[in-house]
């Protein structure tokens, strides 16, 4: 499957705003379920160092 992902400063970002970890983990904000997509949040995300 492959992750579209505008988070231009992870380190698993790539040219064409595509995300290239093997896996990602996505969690809810407010518990095991969300009620719209900005109570989401990529747990794989690792900002880049600069
Ligand atoms: S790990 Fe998450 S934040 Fe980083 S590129 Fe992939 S989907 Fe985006």
């Amino acid at each position: 499957m492959e992750v579209l992902c505008e988070v231009a400063n992870c380190v698993y970002n790539l040219e064409g705003e595509k995300c290239g970890a093997s896996e990602i983990s996505i969690i809810s904000e407010v518990g095991k379920t969300a009620s719209s997509q900005q109570e989401t949040d990529c747990q794989t995300f690792e900002p880049q160092e600069n």
